[in-house]
């Protein structure tokens, strides 16, 4: 890598009269938008049942992990849903999706067969369930023949297999039987099978799927295919049940949750339902006969608050609540991995698979059971909803076990505004929040004209948030702050214990507690950023805000394009006609909004950066999502990986120094003397930094558990520009006895908690007040001439705060370059 410290003074720009005039230029302005944003499907559209696909067929994998569980190989299940349909008008088969590693993802739906007209018939009642809940739930024909949903979600953990079998168990079993019981039961129902959620991990025995992430926590960020299909699924099937089937938990272990409850849902509608029917469940279980399911765990029922909550709605049941379905997490008994004989793995998968066939069935008979008051509750949900009421005070014993350890609630704005234009931060970063929140089943609208609330004018097309609309709850959660956990519960199955979106993904969101805009608003389907080119011949000026700048970037720089860094962080491209074509096809690309450079600016020649990265997959793919050359090092390979064309050592697991070997020991030394950029995160970031002599400083972890959103202040420069006034944590980490040289770009707020949990210790060294004010970004450049940045925050965790992004992009622009 060379360490330019070349500098430019531009004249002034030819355009600068313009600045402010977004214009596209060139016929490709006509393609520069989406011409038919996603819609939802037309009535006219809906087909009749059954809708019958040939699955392709995979070729036999004698290595697929299934196969000494005892459980079906994945290559076998689309032939036996081929003949399953072949032979049954009740089956439809289709292939929903791909995974990351490309294999097919199999959706079955089994009910009755309908023509098209009775098919658009459900679509309609079920639409009018959330759209018109009231005439809905007292529409005689639709609490006579609506078909209610279930939805089955198998094996989202590979390595936790059965539900996969009783779903084809009970798939079979309904498309072959010849009991009227079951016909008239097909007639009146709807199951959604997604057979496996995740075949890349069935087949490799891994919990993850192939990139390497937990499906299962992925549900508010959808960062992979797999999760897309589940929610879509959840979403669009309105099931009145969803099962999330798992293992191994002994005994079975079945929803509802401890507390701390998701303080969005509409509680007591949930909960007078999923209590009842787990206890059926476990009944169903004992009956079964065997001695291991004789009595079941219901963590609601027999756990301490935060051993086994539905807080976050990162997973699939607290995301499925949030829809207005009675969701459960089914954990079958007995781990068939390990150290046992072939007869015991198959005696064990074999009763897992029995036990998750009876979770299916038992609560099917619940909504037979109870088929008008469960189509009410799902209604009441949206009706609440629309009519902006306030969440339900749940009366001690309103069930059996609720108490105030169990009341968890929160208070509803009337309506959220994210505007676009000059007062959007990020026009990209608005653009990804409102698809998030369309694609959750949030609704969004923009202003026809511009208006104002709140004190604040807001253009035409600002994007505006009616929070009456039936899934409020979903959105509020994903857009308020969230609370303050810490006083409440001393523990928590996973965090996050905060997450928002609104305050973490980097778009500006302003919230009206008691008005909503006046303003003539139309319903959009997506998000949309158009990306602004100034007019005339200006030198062409970015400030990088988000993961979408930093890709424009990144290819500018791939393709030769000399880009400038001015003091500030934000870029530059000087005015040729080549240089001009090349933004604004990247403009077209990444939705990015160019500006005209402010009139004799000067900066820092900036080149490709290469990064080499020690740490997990959301290291690797957070670098991939912000378009750098990522290439994986580990310590016991420096001395081939760290190549002499690495700009930038990204730290995000432990590299320890002090045991190297002698050759990887001198890649190192040989990197750090020619000036490498080192960017690190956490305690890992700390330590290296301090073993290798760059920066010295203490860091000071929270308690593992510590999650959250907090307050920062930003110092400005060039990682902290503009950046965000919220950050995101989980297990802060905050720096003190800085070495000298130490330039603090973002530091803990005085007050660091918004949101989430964040103890203390006895000794008061690891909570909040000690990270009051010490510093959470901190930077240096070395006598040696390396660039390093230090961040206590999360910027890659889970992929999640995509907000932190161009922190980091920044970070690792000035690592490189200065
Ligand atoms: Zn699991």
């Amino acid at each position: 890598m060379s360490t330019r410290h070349l500098t430019r003074l531009a004249a002034v720009a030819v355009g600068a009269s313009l600045l402010g005039t977004a214009v596209w230029t060139g016929p490709a302005n006509a393609t520069a938008l989406p011409a038919v944003p996603p819609q939802p499907v037309q009535l006219a559209h809906v087909e009749a049942y059954p809708r019958q696909n040939v699955l392709p067929v995979w070729p036999d994998d004698p290595n697929d992990a299934s196969i000494p569980i005892g459980v079906v190989p994945y290559d076998e299940i689309a032939p036996k849903l081929n003949a399953l349909q072949a032979d049954s008008d009740l089956v439809s088969a289709r292939v929903a999706g791909k995974t990351v590693a490309g294999r097919d993802l199999y959706v079955v739906t089994v009910t009755a067969p309908e023509t098209r007209a009775q098919a658009q018939q459900q679509e309609q009642w079920k639409r009018w369930l959330e759209d018109e809940p009231v005439k809905a739930r007292t529409n005689a024909r639709l609490l006579a023949e609506y078909k209610t949903p279930l939805f089955v979600n198998a094996n989202i953990h590979g390595n936790e297999w059965e539900g996969t079998d009783a779903a084809l168990r009970v798939i079979e079993e309904f498309a072959t039987s010849t009991d009227p019981a079951v016909a008239d039961l097909l007639k009146r129902n709807r199951l959604v099978f997604n057979v496996t959620a995740n075949p890349d991990g069935r087949i490799a025995g891994t919990r993850a799927n192939a990139a390497g992430y937990d499906l299962n926590r992925d549900l508010t960020i959808v960062s992979q295919p797999e999760t897309n299909l589940i929610r879509e699924l959840t979403v669009d099937a309105k099931p009145i049940i969803t099962l999330d089937l798992h293992g191994y938990v002994s005994p079975t272990l079945l929803h509802p949750s401890t507390p701390p409850h998701n303080v969005n849902n509409e509680y007591d509608l949930f909960i007078k339902h999923a209590l009842p029917n787990a206890l059926a469940i476990e009944e169903d279980l004992r009956d079964l006969g065997y001695a291991e399911t004789q009595r079941a765990r219901i963590p609601f029922r027999d756990d301490a608050p935060g051993v086994w909550d539905d807080f976050p709605p990162i997973y699939v049941p607290s995301f499925a609540l949030l829809q207005s379905s009675i969701p459960y997490t089914i954990e079958a008994p007995l781990n068939p991995r390990g150290n046992l004989t072939p007869a015991e793995r198959v005696r064990r998968s074999g009763i897992n698979t029995d036990v998750h066939e009876v979770a299916i069935k038992t609560s099917l008979r619940y909504i037979e059971e109870n088929r008008t008051q469960v189509i009410h509750d799902q209604a009441e949900v949206y009706r609440r909803g629309w009519a902006g009421e306030p969440l339900r005070d749940i009366p001690d014993g309103y069930v059996p076990g609720w108490g105030p350890e169990d009341n968890y609630n929160t208070e509803f704005p009337r309506s959220y505004v994210i505007p676009t234009g000059a007062g959007q931060r990020s026009e990209p970063a608005a653009a990804r929040l409102v698809d998030l929140l369309i694609g959750s089943g949030g609704r969004v609208w923009r202003a026809q004209d511009g208006f104002t609330a709140g004190g604040k004018s807001y253009p035409a097309g600002t994007y505006v948030i009616d929070l009456h609309q039936p899934k409020r709850g979903l959105v509020n959660s994903l857009l308020e702050p969230g609370i303050d956990l810490t006083d409440r519960v001393a523990d928590l199955y996973a965090g996050p214990a905060a997450w928002s979106q609104g305050l973490t993904w980097g778009a500006t969101v302003d919230t009206l507690w008691d008005e909503l805009p006046d303003v003539p608003l139309l319903r959009t389907y997506d998000g949309s950023a158009p990306g602004t080119l100034p007019g005339g011949t200006p030198d062409l000026h970015l400030d990088i805000q988000d993961a979408s700048d930093l890709l424009a970037v990144n290819a500018l720089l791939a393709q030769g394009v000399p880009v400038y860094r001015l003091a500030d962080g934000s870029v530059v491209v000087p005015h040729t006609p080549t240089n001009r074509r090349l933004v604004h096809a990247e403009i077209r690309r990444h939705r990015v909004n160019f500006a005209a450079a402010p009139a004799g600016w000067s900066g820092t020649l900036l080149d490709k950066v290469a990064v080499g990265y020690v740490g997990s997959v959301e290291v690797r793919d957070t670098l991939l999502d912000n378009g750098f050359d990522a290439r994986p090092v580990t310590a016991a390979t420096l001395a081939t990986t760290l190549t002499a064309d690495i700009d930038v050592l990204f730290v995000g697991g432990t590299l320890n120094v002090a045991t190297l070997t002698a050759d990887n020991r001198a890649a190192l030394d040989a990197f750090l003397a020619r000036g490498g950029g080192v960017v690190g995160i956490d305690t890992a970031g700390a330590a290296f930094s301090n073993a290798a002599g760059l920066l010295t400083l203490t860091a000071t972890a929270g308690q593992s558990l510590a999650s959250g959103v907090v307050n920062v202040v930003n110092n400005g420069g060039p990682v902290t520009s503009g950046a965000l006034p919220h950050s995101f944590v989980a297990q802060p980490v905050w720096f003190t006895n800085l070495g000298a040289g130490a330039i603090v770009d973002q530091a803990y707020g005085a007050d660091p908690l918004v949101a989430g949990w964040w103890g203390t210790n006895a000794a008061g060294t690891n909570g909040p007040a000690a990270a009051a004010g010490q510093a959470s970004i901190v930077r240096t450049e070395t006598a040696a001439g390396n660039g390093v940045v230090l961040f206590g925050t999360d910027p890659t965790w889970r992929l999640h705060a995509k907000g932190l992004h161009p922190q980091l992009g920044r970070a690792i622009l000035w690592a490189a370059q200065r």
